[in-house]
């Protein structure tokens, strides 16, 4: 029977919604040290053929031999790179964006989907600052944030200035940018006028000095600042650059996609104050605001002009803008998707089931242990350094006497012993040990276990 695979079956639903809940029904999210895999060719070997096979058979052997070779990403051990840590409630409604096959590309057919991920759009917004007329879409996260945000910029300004496409232009960013924006500019021919930040913080003066300093003829037609680098959780002078950015006719955009999380949190608001000058910021909800992987906001303050740029024609799609109402809102014209999961639903019903004051507390939380874990180690571990006062949730310190070697070789049986993911990083050529924290279950008693493995040799 040609139909057999979209029929409900009893047994393959068990079988998944076994397994879901085994996952979730435990607070207590072990790290899982990961094998490395080097057996998983054999192990999928002919598993693709013709027949199929048992849904228990396959199951299996991704709980057995696929989940094996996986760190849980949603462990209050994971401290490294931006941690995820979604909620049990935005884990569970992903399940009903795929029970229920929500898309959320136009208006047309999702409506209801398109107005509750606007809901959390206008929410950040109003944090943010940015007028009511704000507003965009969510894509699959940063990266895709940025990128559609910078190619409005662009072509903002080939229109303002006249210029032809394949003119050279420029964007300014600082030196401790995102890797995403140097691989965006390469995507959209556009190149960096790097300007040298100021002890890591990108300042408004260094772009002023950077601009007047720069005899190069093509134009600069944008800025990018980080609201909490990625490395060092630094959060760059928005006001400053916002100031410049005007005097020079540049499109502000801000890459907030791990810190904006921040503009919750009371304790660090004002550090973000410049923001609601921004043309255009993105925040990912997979970091800090706990929704699963795949999505990131992304907000206009005119989204008019983002329309002017992404909006797709095709005949097969002119139904979309004929059939919808007067309130249509369609994000595929924010940017340069068309096809979307609605990425923004689970954090919707996360937001909207625990409350923003939930938020702003688990938010709060990452910022006070990296706040006590400096506390910790100045205070107890006289072979640690502090790199510098945490301004977010990511933490640099120093183990005197460890070579490179030695933290890589730590950071591994730190792993191994499942005591923590934490991989070393560096800062001005050397390498230190990197917290981030982002979970709020993380405890000062998990980071002890962790600054206590650094009084035993390192190898
Ligand atoms: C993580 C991050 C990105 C990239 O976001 P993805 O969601 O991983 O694509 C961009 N900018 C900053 C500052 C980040 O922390």
């Amino acid at each position: 029977m040609n139909q057999r695979m979209h029929r409900h079956d009893d047994r393959l639903f068990d079988l998944i919604s076994n397994h879901v809940h085994e996952q979730l029904h435990s607070d207590d999210i072990a790290l899982d040290c990961p094998d490395s895999g080097e057996d998983l060719g054999e192990v999928l070997d002919g598993l693709l053929c013709a027949s199929g096979n048992d849904p228990e058979h396959v199951l299996k052997l991704y709980q057995r031999e696929l989940s094996r070779t996986i760190i849980n990403q949603a462990s209050p051990r994971f401290l490294s790179f931006i941690p995820g840590a979604p909620t049990k409630a935005a884990q569970l409604f992903d399940m009903v964006v795929s029970s229920d096959a929500l898309l959320g590309t136009f208006w047309l057919e999702s409506a209801g989907v398109i107005a509750a991920e606007n809901q959390v759009l206008r929410l950040i917004a109003d944090l943010a600052g940015l007028p009511a007329t704000a507003g965009g879409c969510f894509v699959s996260g940063g990266s895709a944030g940025n990128l559609s945000a910078l190619v409005v910029a662009r072509d903002i300004a080939r229109r303002r200035l006249g210029l032809p496409v394949g003119s050279r232009l420029r964007v300014a960013v600082s030196d401790q940018a995102h890797s995403s924006v140097g691989s965006t500019l390469n995507v959209i021919g556009v190149e960096a006028l790097v300007v040298p930040s100021v002890d890591h913080r990108f300042t408004g003066a260094a772009l002023r000095a950077a601009l007047e300093d720069d005899r190069d003829p093509s134009p600069v037609i944008a800025v990018v600042a980080t609201a909490g680098t990625t490395n060092a959780g630094i959060i760059d002078d928005l006001a400053g650059i916002a100031d410049a950015a005007e005097a020079h006719d540049l499109w502000f955009h801000v890459d907030a996609a791990y810190g904006g999380a921040g503009l919750f949190a009371h304790s660090v608001r004002r550090k973000f104050d410049g923001i609601e000058r921004a043309d255009s910021f993105i925040v990912d909800s997979h970091k800090w605001l706990f929704g699963p992987f795949g999505s990131g906001a992304l907000i206009y303050r005119d989204p008019q002009v983002a329309r002017s740029v992404h909006s797709q024609v095709a005949p097969y799609l002119d139904g979309v803008q004929t059939h919808a109402g007067q309130s249509k809102w369609n994000p595929s014209d924010y940017a340069h998707h068309l096809t979307r999961t609605p990425g923004g639903m689970p954090l919707w019903f996360s937001l909207a089931v625990h409350g923003t004051d939930a938020y702003r507390s688990a938010i709060e939380s990452g910022i006070s242990i990296a706040k006590e874990t400096a506390d910790l180690i100045r205070a107890e571990y006289p072979h640690l350094e502090v790199i510098r006062d945490p301004e977010l949730s990511c933490l640099l310190f120093r183990r005197h006497g460890w070579s490179a070697g030695d933290y890589y070789r730590w950071s591994k049986e730190l792993l191994a012993d499942e005591i923590g993911f934490i991989l070393p990083t560096t800062w001005e050529n050397e390498v230190v040990g990197r917290f981030a924290f982002v979970h709020p279950g993380t405890t000062i008693e998990m980071v002890r276990q962790v600054l206590d493995s650094t009084t035993e040799p390192a190898s």
